[in-house]
């Protein structure tokens, strides 16, 4: 026997059941010599061939049915070998005919395959469904892989049908002697009779058999003119329990176009791109026995290497290997952070610290020397370390420090098994402030990184098989989950850290995000998240309720952060004396006065500082003394400020950037405010700039864009005492303000050929600057 590499599999087959896995490796054409796996994989393997495709069957060796073994299944065959692109899930499963339009008989098999609105398998809460009687989907599937899709339309394309390939490789196992032919025969008529009973006669209780049962409530159904099994393509309904109740099922089967029910395959294809075979050995009423089992079992596996053997031939592992190892390089990543979209966290953290101060000396050693932190790092039980403080105390800062931190503790043991990832949330940025956004940020660090190089690979071969939009479609987050769970499975490395700031800028679905945060923790023990929020019970209660939590609170250590903003007084201070000479009595009262009343608020002295940039010396102390303690206190002062600064050009202005600012789902750039706020088309860059400077401190520019300078400057503008002033007429008014302005513009300046590039045929690659010029600003 040929021994094989690990990466010459590319199609796993998973089985549930002892028996199952015993029909698989029956219709196997040759058993190839075992390979070895990951320890902590607890699978049984066989590997195999069928026609020209190596497979390897895995199941559980104790057999244990369910969705949960099922994912374990997968996920132990994906970590042990990433080569597995797809796998067929083969087994038994509970029919649900409807006459005449659904004729499934017992030994016949259904295939999952999409229909309109849905991927072909559809997952249920059955306990719900028993309790509610409604039928509640619990989980979005993905259609099955188009290889397989496409062996299936060739399949139903052959002569003769497949039905007969199928019976011949059953009698061809039953005779070879590689099972048990007793137990795998078809049941004979006498002994276990193919019954369907009428779906509201319930079976007569405590009987192993039918024995009991009225033969007049059987249904009856036209008789074949052979046992040779049909195929039924469609949904199957796949639940975390048994389905033994006729009348549920008819409901069911008749709402939703159901052929079988089953408890294996969504635990599986939430893994794995999947398709599902099962041979029908019951009616899923209470009339269901194990007769039909082993046979049905067989039926299957014969199904499924019917499929394979449509297949064509695979790559051959020399090239592939060289795809793999070789080229898996910076075309790949680019592909997929292409097909990922979104922004690059690392440009935001970069972006983020150039309009901060440089977080100071050892300003987080409490939060590396205290006891949560120690034990967040080194145990597994409480995988989430939430930092928790009101606006402006410096979270952001400390969750840049923690990155450096950790960043440089693993880069430094080069052995490590560690790979880390972050992402910075922000509520006025509609591509940093949801869900999704924060999903594929963390997804296309991991891969973009090259210290793990390995981990495109779970990204590109998704891609490979479903195509560049595939993250474009509704499902998105679903199927991102899914390939996030998929690489923190790789075997090279034994810890994932995901650092996410500011969940509460998380605005667009942080209930899925809270959510994804603890489920992920549930199934992967290697998963560890460190947040930082505001305060806010809907946070903290979610991450409390999985009992999941280590939490550290900014108010709970008012004295280590008083001491940090100290020592950042004290180096803005010393800013300020060199640049604007403070005499010594002045440094001194400045000093005493910032930190009075800075409340061991960062931001509060950030933003006070600014404004002592702008005066003279021998006015400082008199405009420190005019500052309110409290961001929202200094805030007020900003904009009444504004508004008695005399030039009411000016103010006019500034009170519309402001407005647009907060109406705006994104930073706006230069250019663009012009427009959106509608400032006198006279302005160039350079006069909005100046502009958006003399808005207090609301605001900052960097690389020529205007951003909030944190986020609670936009909540004071868009809560009652801001707004009152900057959106009279209320938020709602001001995005029609803004829509009809930029359909004003749009009107001024679209017309036919807007590039001038006068022919139809114009390739993109021959795009000049001067074309793209014209569209820049739109
Ligand atoms: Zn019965």
């Amino acid at each position: 026997m040929e021994q094989r590499d690990p990466s010459d599999y590319r199609i796993g087959w998973i089985c549930a059941l002892p028996l199952e896995f015993t029909a698989a490796v029956a219709v196997l054409d040759a058993v190839h010599p075992d390979l070895p796996h990951d320890e902590n994989d607890t699978n049984a393997y066989r590997f195999g061939q069928v026609g020209q495709q190596n497979v390897i069957v895995a199941g559980l060796p104790s057999g244990v049915y369910g969705l949960t073994s099922a994912a374990r299944v997968a996920t132990n065959l994906r970590r042990s070998f990433p080569s597995v692109k797809y796998c067929l899930v083969v087994g038994i499963g509970g029919g649900a005919p409807i006459l005449p339009k659904n004729d499934i008989r017992l030994g016949d098999v259904v295939v999952s395959h999409p229909i309109p609105g849905c991927g072909g398998v559809l997952q249920y809460d059955y306990g719900k469904l028993v309790n509610t009687g409604k039928f509640e989907q619990t989980g979005v599937l993905n259609k099955p892989p188009d290889i397989f899709l496409s062996a299936i339309t060739k399949f139903k394309s052959a002569y003769p049908p497949p039905g007969k390939e199928i019976e011949e490789f059953v009698s061809r196992v039953l005779n070879s002697g590689s099972v048990d032919s007793k137990m795998f025969s078809r049941p004979s008529p006498e002994s276990h009779c193919d019954r369907l009973f009428k779906e509201s006669y319930e079976h007569f209780s405590g009987d192993e058999t039918c024995y009991h049962c009225d033969l007049d409530m059987v249904v009856e159904r036209p008789p074949r003119s052979s046992n040779q099994p049909e195929i039924h393509y469609g949904l199957i309904a796949s639940a975390n329990q048994v389905m033994k109740h006729g009348a549920t099922r008819s409901r069911l089967s008749e709402e939703r176009n159901i052929l079988c029910f089953e408890m294996e395959a969504a635990g599986v294809m939430d893994q794995i791109p999947s398709l599902i075979i099962r041979g029908i050995c019951d009616y899923s009423d209470s009339h269901k026995n194990k007769a039909w089992q082993h046979y049905a079992a067989l039926v299957a596996a014969g199904y499924a290497k019917e499929l394979l053997l449509q297949l064509g031939p695979p790559q051959t592992s020399k090239k592939r290997k060289n795809r793999e190892d070789d080229t898996i390089e910076t075309k790949d990543i680019f592909e997929c952070l292409e097909a990922l979209g979104g922004t690059n966290p690392t440009d935001d953290k970069n972006r983020i610290e150039s309009s901060k101060d440089k977080p100071i000396g050892d300003s987080i050693s409490w939060i590396l020397n205290g006891q949560n932190f120690k034990q967040w790092l080194a145990i597994k039980d409480k995988p989430i370390l939430r930092i928790s403080g009101d606006p402006g105390k410096g979270k952001t800062m400390i969750m840049i420090s923690l990155i450096d931190h950790m960043t440089e503790m693993f880069d430094r043991d080069t052995g490590s098994k560690i790979a880390i990832s972050y992402f910075f949330c922000q509520a006025t940025d509609s591509r940093l402030n949801n869900a999704l956004a924060v999903v594929k940020g963390l997804l296309s660090q991991l891969i973009s990184n090259p210290r793990y190089p390995s981990l495109v690979r779970y990204l590109k071969s998704e891609i490979d098989i479903r195509g560049k939009n595939y993250f474009e479609d509704p499902n998105a987050f679903y199927a991102l989950e899914r390939i996030l769970l998929n690489v923190c499975a790789d075997p090279q490395y034994n810890t994932f850290y995901f650092l996410v700031d500011a969940l509460d800028e998380c605005i667009g679905d942080l209930d899925r995000l809270l959510k994804l945060i603890c489920s992920t923790c549930a199934k992967a023990s290697r998963i560890r998240w460190l947040v930082t929020s505001r305060n806010r019970p809907e946070i903290e209660a979610q991450f409390e309720y999985a009992g999941l939590q280590l939490q550290i609170s900014l108010e709970e250590h008012g004295e280590q952060i008083n001491t940090t903003v100290e020592a950042y007084i004290h180096s803005k201070l010393q800013e300020l004396c060199i640049k604007k000479r403070y005499r010594v009595d002045i440094q001194e009262q400045v000093g005493q006065l910032l930190r009075e009343k800075a409340g061991g608020t960062f931001l509060w002295v950030h933003l006070a500082c600014k404004e002592l940039e702008k005066v003279y010396s021998y006015n400082a102390v008199a405009t420190l003394n005019g500052l309110p303690s409290g961001l929202n206190g200094f805030y007020g002062e900003m904009l009444k400020y504004l508004d008695r600064s005399g030039y009411n050009n000016d103010v006019e202005l500034c009170s519309k950037i402001l407005s647009a600012m907060v109406a705006a789902f994104r930073p706006l750039s230069l250019q663009e405010m012009v427009t959106i706020a509608e400032l006198p088309s006279e302005m160039n860059e350079i006069d909005v700039e100046v502009q958006v400077k003399s808005c207090g401190s609301f605001l900052t520019i960097h690389k020529r864009i205007v951003s909030f300078v944190h986020q609670s400057a936009k909540d004071f503008l868009d809560n009652n005492i801001g707004s009152r002033l900057i959106i009279p007429n209320g938020l709602g008014y001001q995005h029609q303000e803004i829509f009809t302005r930029s359909m004003r513009q749009l009107e001024k300046e679209l017309r036919t050929d807007i590039c001038s590039l006068k022919r139809l045929d114009f390739a993109v690659k021959d795009l000049k600057a001067e074309h793209r010029d014209v569209i820049d600003h739109l």
